[in-house]
């Protein structure tokens, strides 16, 4: 079998970031933390039919990478977190998420460790369906722990380690699964910049130790929720968080870095600061119902090409679209492909 997508290098390969919204039979539509509405086999059959559903869209609107849409996950943290031995669902405590608001979480009792695989099924599914190349999204150490009340190692440094340690484990697996490009979700690199420094990006480095698949880290200002857009505002005119950790992502061996950007305050010239990376660039706001046009995808992408080669781009969303309603969001990736495709043809045309 070849795979179209690594056989022929295409330029401006797309690929969403994560979610996707999940079919109505399946879960609540446009929630978070949606309880699933099927249970036992058929829930597992209706994950599966909901994963085939997203790889079809994808397909058919033109998205060069494909993802599972994250449709067997009830969320990108919780769910691998769930899997673990070590932490207690039941006994919740409540703290502040990313400095940003108060959540009841999980707490951590014992060492922690991971008996079997979490995706690995799910990854190996998604390998079935398409010829594409395919990613998958983990999420990072640093995000993890920030979810967590930890009264076993009581060091965040330590149980990140761990938890890349697990990480690793996962990833070998999934790339063994025929996994191209495994992705670490780190929306907690935008806020805990000494502790990026300091051990962080070290953590990664951990968890993405020894893949032949290629990395990515995904670094945003979250979800279109509340919450996260209330904080948004506080940032002023210029968000210039990326600033602290693209240079020592530039110097890490991470390989692709996933940024937002469309309708976000992010100084586009910060990408130079990661110059020689791959660049994951969010040319779709996740956080409106307002669906772009391919021209101003097409804007957004070119703008960049300023900061980063045209060989190294990789039109993406911002963030997932699981709180969007599922119209929307797929619209959106029509968006996407649209407007990478008015460039591509710009740049074939200025090269002949
Ligand atoms: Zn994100």
């Amino acid at each position: 079998m070849t795979r179209a997508g690594s056989s022929t290098v295409t330029l401006l390969p797309t690929a969403i970031v994560g979610s996707l919204p999940k079919p109505s039979w399946l879960a609540e539509p446009e929630t978070l933390w949606s309880p699933w509405k099927l249970q036992g086999d058929a829930l597992i059959e209706g994950k599966q039919d909901a994963l085939r559903i997203a790889v079809q869209e994808q397909g058919r609107r033109g998205i060069d990478i494909v993802s599972d849409g994250e449709q067997s996950r009830q969320h990108f943290v919780t769910t691998f977190i769930e899997h673990l031995t070590g932490v207690d669902f039941d006994q919740r405590e409540t703290i502040r998420i990313r400095d940003r608001y108060d959540a009841s979480v999980p707490t951590v009792v014992g060492a922690v460790s991971r008996e079997k695989s979490v995706f690995v099924e799910d990854a190996r599914f998604l390998r079935q369906q398409t010829d594409q190349p395919i990613k998958w999204a983990l999420p990072g150490p640093m995000t993890m722990i920030d979810t967590l009340s930890d009264r076993h190692y009581r060091s965040r440094e330590k149980l990140a380690w761990e938890f890349a340690t697990i990480l690793n484990q996962e990833a070998r697996e999934l790339e063994a699964a025929g996994v191209d490009i495994i992705q670490f979700d780190e929306p907690a690199f935008n806020v805990f910049f000494d502790e990026v420094q300091d051990w962080g990006v070290a953590a990664l480095e951990r968890a993405a130790e020894g893949l032949r698949a290629e990395t990515v880290v995904h670094i945003c200002y979250g979800y279109g929720i509340k919450a996260n857009t209330d904080w948004k505002a506080t940032l002023g005119s210029e968000w210039r968080q990326y600033e602290k950790t693209f240079p020592l992502l530039q110097r890490s061996s991470i390989d692709i870095v996933s940024l937002e950007s469309h309708h976000s305050h992010v100084p586009l010239e910060l990408i130079e600061l990661i110059r020689g990376k791959k660049v994951m660039l969010g040319a779709i706001d996740v956080a409106s119902d307002e669906i772009e046009t391919p021209e101003e995808v097409a804007d957004t992408l070119r703008n960049a090409l300023q900061f980063v080669d045209a060989d190294k781009l990789v039109p993406s969303t911002n963030c997932g679209m699981a709180p969007l309603s599922r119209e929307v969001a797929l619209g959106k990736l029509s968006a996407l492909s649209a407007g990478a495709e008015i460039l591509r043809t710009e740049i074939a045309t200025a090269r002949t």
